[in-house]
């Protein structure tokens, strides 16, 4: 993965430049949802294979568990809002993947299980990999790790951003 830091940012960001009046429910539930599909490392726990459709980068970080999971909560919290809380849940549910398709590190993403089982990277694998451990995160690899985010997610991020905030404010 990614950090948890870099997948939240890019969750925000594409939640506020998708919907300018994103609330914080919108957020919040966009920020869990680039985050939720690394729960799978629990699969290594209980002796599920990394190369398995259940394995770490495997279902969670596919196209069909985004778009599940996004009809799901747009329905349960989209109100009369669903069809944006769909967009933005869904391309940030997939974001995280994206991002691990970039990574350094680790086997590639399972975008297209449970129909296809084959792992892939994109051809940009610029972000270094981020360690799963919170012990390993403060350490040499984790400074690399923020350094890379910061050049590759964080700056991006910043500048739209900024960019929505001055047209906003140009239009009020
Ligand atoms: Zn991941």
């Amino acid at each position: 993965m990614a950090s948890i830091f870099g997948h939240g940012l890019v969750a925000f960001t594409t939640s506020k430049v998708i919907d300018s009046k994103a609330n914080k429910l919108l957020l919040f539930l966009a920020i869990g949802s680039t985050i939720l599909p690394d729960l799978d490392v629990l699969a290594f726990k209980i002796g599920i294979d990394y190369m398995h459709p259940l394995g770490h980068r495997g279902f969670t970080h596919s196209i069909f568990f985004a778009l599940l999971w996004s009809v799901v909560l747009s329905f349960s919290f989209g109100n009369n809002r669903k069809v944006i809380y769909f967009i933005v849940l869904f391309l940030s549910t997939l974001s995280h993947g994206i991002l691990d398709a970039m990574t350094t590190g680790g086997r590639g993403v399972g975008f297209f299980i449970p129909f296809e089982n084959s792992r892939h990277f994109l051809p940009w694998r610029i972000i270094q990999v981020s360690p799963l451990g919170i012990q390993e995160f403060f350490s040499e690899w984790g400074i690399r790790v923020i350094l890379s985010e910061l050049k590759y997610i964080a700056i991006p991020c910043f500048i739209i951003l900024i960019t929505l905030y001055f047209i906003k404010k140009k239009k009020s």
